[in-house]
């Protein structure tokens, strides 16, 4: 069956778009009509409706703790529709401050708690250390077959920067999205960042996060099209050479890091 359209659920745009995370929205857009692929971008703003199983793609960017929690009580209700299709495979893309709300709660370092949707099992406690920088992790564990795909060539690192004061910790069947090779990471230590449980991605990498990583962005354009179109020939490649030369550009600079340690 000929691919004709994705959906793209985009939850709070307004409330939940630091670091112009929206960018990863206009990256996957531009990546599928490149393609020919048409794209429904459909906006969630609080109470509005949503049926989740005419999705393809979810996508949250990061935001304020004054925003996580304006949000939060909306996300909540939603809870059982994302939950169930995430456990049919569906593609979700969330970023820091959307990250942590998609896992079990976040202890804000007021010491208020916002429940999360517990997708992944994990929890965020607010700190007194901000994560700040430029960030490179290494996903060549977690996601070898991107790494070695057409769409990954030989890329198997991921680029952006963070900036949280969240500490995350995973537990249970969420796995991390990858090593730390610059920067803080999940829990400020250096060594593991971000979160996969199924085909549900959660990382504190802005930049945003897709453009200078256009192999994560085909990864999730590839899968949502499996899911919704069966087994599928690999998308036609896209000349990535300037976005290929933006990641290498960014590892580079981030070497200089204080905080490069591998
Ligand atoms: N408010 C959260 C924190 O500081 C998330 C921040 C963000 O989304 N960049 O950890």
């Amino acid at each position: 069956m000929p691919i004709q359209k994705l959906t793209i659920f985009h939850l709070y745009p307004d409330a939940m778009n630091l670091y112009g995370d929206r960018g990863n929205v206009i990256t996957l857009v531009r990546r599928m009509h490149e393609r020919a692929i048409d794209v429904d971008l459909i906006e969630i703003k609080r109470g509005d409706k949503a049926d989740f199983k005419y999705a393809d793609i979810v996508f949250m960017g990061g935001g304020q703790d004054r925003g996580q929690k304006v949000i939060a009580p909306d996300l909540a209700r939603r809870t059982g529709q994302i939950k169930s299709e995430v456990e049919k495979g569906l593609v979700c893309l969330t970023i820091c401050g959307g990250f942590q709300l998609f896992g079990k709660y976040f202890k804000t370092s007021g010491g208020e708690i916002l429940e999360g949707i517990s997708i992944f099992d994990a929890y965020t406690v607010g700190s007194d250390q901000r994560c700040i920088g430029n960030i490179v992790i290494d996903i060549s564990e977690t996601l070898p077959s991107l790494c070695h795909s057409r769409a990954g060539g030989n890329l198997k690192t991921l680029v952006g920067f963070e900036n949280h004061s969240g500490l995350t910790y995973l537990e249970g069947n969420t796995k991390p999205l990858g090593k730390v090779l610059t920067g803080y990471g999940n829990t400020g230590d250096k060594t593991y960042e971000g979160a996969v449980y199924k085909n549900c991605y959660g990382t504190y990498l802005h930049g945003p996060v897709l453009p200078k990583n256009p192999h994560f962005a085909d990864h999730l354009i590839q899968t949502a099209i499996n899911r919704r179109y069966g087994s599928w020939a690999p998308m036609k490649k896209i000349d990535d050479s300037i976005e290929i030369a933006a990641h290498k550009a960014a590892i580079a600079r981030a070497k200089t890091a204080k905080t490069a340690h591998i």
